[in-house]
């Protein structure tokens, strides 16, 4: 084995990055290909992070980073022939069911989505949970049942396989464990990297500010949004970033078989005027509001839940175990916050969400919004519909109450 030139060394570039003395592509590389070989130790790849947080990358480094991170396993591929391949990435917020509406839209649209996707944290939901409400629904499809689905439908939403940038779990999962995940160069590699694995033709990204969303200053998720647009095109793919607001939670379900149902009703048409909105803006296509009006993205939306398994006919799971408890307004007056982190949160405690990778997800609890920023409301007129299980109900009604202001007058 010959020896590593000694910038190269993992001390070296530990030590370069601890002093923020600039990385090059090499060093890069190196490193990151030493974190998944088992070659740089745990240890060392937490203080990496911890450097990396507090130090920052260039632009440059970070464009290497998102590559490699990128290259870590398999980059998927699709036949030549069809329309362009896309998807969406949102950095996530409270009801934000856009991926469930705008695949088969952009599908119906003549585009070809490939789109993974996550599971919730904490009081954002996850894409495969929203699903997975729906009986027989699978998230799980190797990459030949991905081509199938892709090919017969134009759409799929499934889960990260292992071989998918299998650097960015692994750093992730120390990331979560060392504080080190709000990092702007850590989360656009580690956002890109799974993205770009896709093999897309062009990518549009949702990037949230607010009390809901994961960057609390608009600031912030602007230098987010343009580092992503960046880094994405200077490694070969087209990347649109939008700002959008996570002050209050986008539509009017919270939970995951009521944004299913709520996914449909704008499958249809039909859906909230904010969501219907926000699926177009990022849709980004003349059509969109025409297509998405006219119901015919639903037919796609079917269709794509039949190819993964699922059965739209039978009841959504969690949904014969639930009661309902209506929320009022405490007095008459204007509404001038619902905030999507209380509401989140109130969701998470009644079991919607979960606390740690792996543990179960109640699919029929939540909370339906009757009320939004600017309405005025009456005393007694209900705000809130919280559908639980009897489990955290006080909790959940304690931060709904905390959550909604009404300016008397
Ligand atoms: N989502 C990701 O996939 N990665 C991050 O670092 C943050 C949000």
């Amino acid at each position: 084995m010959t020896a590593l030139p000694p910038e190269l060394s993992t001390p070296t570039i530990l030590a370069a990055t601890r002093d923020g003395a600039g990385l090059s592509s090499d060093q890069i590389a190196a490193f990151i290909g030493g974190v998944v070989r088992g070659t740089v130790s745990r240890a060392q790849a937490a203080a990496w992070l911890g450097f990396v947080y507090n130090r920052g990358l260039s632009d440059e480094a970070t464009v290497a980073l998102t590559d490699v991170m990128t290259r870590s396993g398999d980059l998927l591929s699709w036949p030549a022939e069809g329309g362009p391949i896309v998807d969406k990435h949102s950095t996530g917020g409270v009801g934000d069911k856009v991926s469930l509406v705008l695949a088969p839209l952009w599908a119906e649209l003549g585009f070809r989505v490939p789109m993974i996707s996550g599971r919730g944290l904490a009081h954002t939901g996850g894409t495969l949970d929203k699903l997975e409400s729906i009986p027989g629904f699978r998230c799980d499809l190797d990459i030949i049942e991905l081509q199938a689905v892709l090919a017969e439908v134009g759409c799929f939403i499934s889960g990260q396989t292992s071989e998918l940038a299998p650097a960015d779990r692994f750093l992730y999962a120390l990331r979560d464990e060392t504080q080190t995940v709000a990092s702007e160069p850590l989360v656009t590699s580690s956002i890109l990297s799974k993205k770009l694995a896709e093999g897309l033709d062009r990518l549009v990204l949702d990037v949230k500010f607010g009390s809901g969303a994961f960057f609390k200053s608009r600031a912030a998720a602007e230098a987010l949004a343009r580092r992503l647009e960046a880094v994405s095109g200077a490694l070969g793919t087209p990347a649109r970033a939008l700002l959008t607001p996570m002050n209050e939670p986008l539509g009017e379900a919270v939970g995951n078989a009521l944004e299913v149902e709520e996914s449909i009703r704008c499958l249809r048409g039909d859906g909230p005027d904010d969501l219907h909105n926000l699926v177009v803006r990022l849709a980004d296509h003349p059509d969109a509001d025409a297509v998405l009006r006219s119901g015919r993205a639903l037919g796609r939306f079917e269709r794509m839940v039949a190819a993964q398994g699922g059965d739209l006919s039978a009841p959504l799971k969690g949904s014969s175990d639930v009661v309902e408890h209506v929320v009022e307004a405490p007095c008459g007056g204007t509404v001038t916050a619902v905030d999507a982190l209380s509401v989140g949160r109130a969701a998470f405690r009644l079991g919607a969400g979960r606390a740690k990778a792996g543990e179960p997800v109640h699919h029929g609890v939540g909370v339906r919004v009757h009320t939004a920023i600017g309405r005025a409301v009456v005393s007694g007129e209900p705000v809130f519909t919280v559908v639980h299980a009897r489990k955290g109900l006080d909790e959940a009604l304690a931060l709904l109450r905390q959550g909604l202001t009404v300016v008397p007058g």
